[in-house]
């Protein structure tokens, strides 16, 4: 297959006017040449954060405090988990991840609560897509023997060094939201040693020395961060030292897109366009565990293809600038993505 464009390419993101050869769901070349086709080719998303689980929830309880409608057990969240079937949660995640998918998003990494069940069923709903999930789950270590790896809610809700060690010997990895509402919980979570932190709001440079020294990739959730009221994170200041990847977090909270988590990112915090682009794409396989997120000849083929002659898109004279800060789902023409991904 033979895919023409203007075509988003290497670990720095630049656009070259040629073309994509995909064999068996590999790149096997990338060449410059004059081509016809408008069409701007770019690394399909990884959400590298995501809880799809309260799918169920959106835009519930306008009127009430951030508090009473998350906090366990009788936040709002909880009671309509409680209230709908079992049926009703697996049908309304399935929606958000053939959202996810058809927007362009390949690989979504979720923390799923509820345990084997909450994994079996995030399993369920997303049998017969070609979005591939990178589930982790919490509650009893016993988790791992279904899910891909650990993931902690936050260091101060209880002792986890259990969880990390059944990780290990699992040979899965670990992750922990840390530094969301204020430093405290930081530190303990990097005592554990996670494979990847979540948020990362109120880092300090001595915490982020010791993720640099760990080498300990960071994702972080910005929209959310805002409608949480905690503030946003200085993705700047992350960058300098480690990996820094983006997620949409909670389903109730933000619709899980990545041109929306891009363009907002693009207009908040003084990236450039191609490190938005790196943090949509490429930073999240290193979250997920995978190969690829870039463009180049011998990673796997996983693509989005957006119509450059759209109502949106023409016109467009700076392509990553056009998929980061206007493109949107409407404008994709074709996902392409390996038969097994
Ligand atoms: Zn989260």
């Amino acid at each position: 297959m033979i895919i023409e464009g203007q075509i988003v390419t290497g670990a720095d993101f630049r656009s070259l006017e040629g073309r994509v050869v995909v064999e068996d769901g590999e790149i096997v070349a990338v060449e410059a040449t004059p081509v016809e086709s408008e069409d701007i080719v770019f690394p399909a998303f990884v959400n590298a954060h995501t809880h799809v689980g309260d799918s169920i929830a959106k835009e519930a309880g306008r009127e009430l405090s951030l508090k009473s409608l998350v906090a366990p057990p009788d936040g709002l969240k909880h009671q309509l988990l409680a209230e709908s079937s079992r049926e009703d949660q697996i049908a309304a995640m399935r929606r958000s991840l053939s959202f996810m998918q058809s927007g362009g998003t390949a690989t979504f990494v979720d923390f799923r609560e509820e345990g084997i069940a909450g994994v079996a069923a995030l399993h369920e709903a997303v049998a017969g897509l070609d979005i591939k999930p990178v589930a982790f789950g919490r509650g009893d270590p016993t988790v791992l023997d279904v899910a891909d790896g650990f993931g902690a809610s936050g260091a101060n809700d209880g002792d986890f060094a259990a969880s990390r060690a059944a990780a290990q010997d699992a040979g899965k990895p670990f992750a922990i939201h840390a530094g969301e509402r204020d430093a405290s919980d930081i530190d303990a979570a990097l005592d554990l040693e996670p494979d990847h932190l979540v948020h990362m709001v109120y880092a300090e440079s001595a915490h982020l020395e010791r993720v640099a020294d760990m080498d300990i990739p960071i994702v972080v959730s910005p929209r959310s961060n805002l409608v949480t009221e905690v503030g946003l994170p200085s993705i700047s200041d992350l960058r300098k030292y480690t990996t820094v990847a983006l997620g949409t977090d909670n389903v109730m909270l933000n619709s899980p897109s990545m041109f929306r988590e891009m363009e907002f990112v693009a207009k908040c915090c003084e990236l450039t366009d191609p490190e938005v682009l790196d943090m949509a794409t490429r930073a999240g396989t290193e979250v997920a565990g995978q190969q690829g997120g870039i463009i180049e000849e011998g990673e796997p083929a996983r693509l989005v293809v957006l119509d450059g002659e759209s109502d949106n898109l023409v016109g467009a004279r700076d392509p990553v600038r056009a998929i980061v800060r206007r493109a949107g789902r409407d404008d994709i023409k074709h996902v392409q993505l390996p038969a097994n991904n």
